[in-house]
């Protein structure tokens, strides 16, 4: 039994994050969209403005999420508020009218990854620094 602690207390120890967290933090991750076999950049900035997005959770024009401030909990930093946040509307099944309204001719599907790995929930994922997140409609 002592393995499984060990594992845990490494996990634990790894993930090293706290919430509110200690003092701000300036986090980024790469969010990937490829749309009917084509990569599209996330919404631009307005002219005239720093970013897009809130201040917590904002992009500037390089398709990276970027956590700057203090966090106080892990749901006010999911994947899905940034979108949000940036007027995008990202559904589990849909990226803007693509499933909605619109397919590529294939089966419709919207896929997610969240660091490889395929994640159904992936609205719902807290980001951290270094995460990438894949999201394939066709
Ligand atoms: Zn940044």
């Amino acid at each position: 039994m002592r393995k499984p602690f060990l594992l845990t207390l490494l996990f634990l120890v790894g993930c090293g994050v706290t919430f509110p967290t200690n003092g701000p933090v300036h986090w980024h991750a790469t969010v990937e969209l490829n749309i009917c076999g084509d990569l599209i950049d996330l919404p631009r900035i307005p002219p005239g403005q720093g970013h897009l997005g809130a201040s917590l959770l904002h992009t500037h024009d390089d398709n990276i999420i970027h956590v700057e401030g203090v966090v106080q909990r892990p749901e006010d930093i999911t994947v899905g508020r940034f979108f949000r946040s940036i007027g995008m509307d990202v559904t589990s099944e849909s990226v803007g009218e693509y499933g909605k309204t619109l397919s590529c001719g294939g089966s419709g599907q919207l896929t997610a990854y969240v660091n490889g790995e395929e994640d159904p929930d992936f609205l719902d994922h807290s980001v951290r620094d270094g995460d990438v997140i894949q999201l394939m409609f066709g």
